[in-house]
């Protein structure tokens, strides 16, 4: 993981509008598991660890053979760079941001999450898992054509850079730039944006 977080978020406070619910610090871990599952992020992330690009490299709560020994909100919450797009494109990103924005704790490879809290807003379950099959076809087509080694890694990076910028940057000639880049850093994700086609004009129809 390459990110840290800040506990800032109150969700004790009351909101302007909704009724916040009681939740619990396994239910949202759970909660977004099924989210990420739903998305098919096991086939993207294999890619990028057979790749060496695992964002779990170096924690001390990784086990050999069994995985991380400890799950917490952090984590879960965390997106890179691949992920992060898949849900930019998918039209998922703000109800993933903004469900997370809600719980309190989040930090660095640990959590200071309380047990009990409250949400106003829940995570849907998507039924995308075909498209994240698409994208991770496409990256390990990449991985196997581009001799550099760090391709995966670095793309990974640059897009998620690009994301930055779109989400910091506020003027629209900024925004149109940061979507341009994007734009071209995912042209070569040929197999799901066939996909992503299919998925919206299905949506539209
Ligand atoms: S960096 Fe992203 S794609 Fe790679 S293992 Fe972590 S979550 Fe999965
Ligand atoms: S705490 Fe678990 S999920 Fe997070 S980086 Fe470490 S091993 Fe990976």
């Amino acid at each position: 993981m390459s990110e840290s977080r800040s506990a800032t978020n109150r969700p004790d406070m009351p909101g302007p509008s909704g009724k916040y619910k009681p939740t619990t610090r396994l239910l949202v871990i759970e909660q977004g598991l099924d989210f990420l599952s739903g998305i098919g992020s096991e086939h993207i992330c294999g890619v990028c660890i057979d790749n060496g690009g695992s964002c779990c490299k170096g924690c001390r709560n990784l086990t050999a053979g069994t995985g991380c020994s400890l799950r917490n909100t952090s984590c879960t919450a965390w997106l890179c760079g691949f992920l992060r797009y898949f849900l930019y494109e998918t039209g998922l990103l703000k109800e993933w941001e903004n469900f997370w924005k809600q719980v309190p704790g989040l930090d660095y490879r640990e959590d200071f999450t309380p047990d009990h809290f409250t949400v106003r807003k829940t995570l849907s379950n998507p039924n995308l898992r075909f498209l994240g099959f698409e994208l991770a076809e496409d990256l390990r087509a990449l991985a196997e054509s581009k001799s550099k080694q760090g391709y995966i890694i670095n793309l990974r990076e640059q897009i998620d850079r690009s994301l930055d910028e779109l989400s910091i940057w506020k003027t629209a000639s900024k925004q149109a730039i940061a979507r341009k880049n994007i734009q071209v850093l995912s042209k070569p994700f040929r197999r799901f944006h066939q996909a992503l086609e299919h998925y919206r004009s299905d949506l539209s129809t």
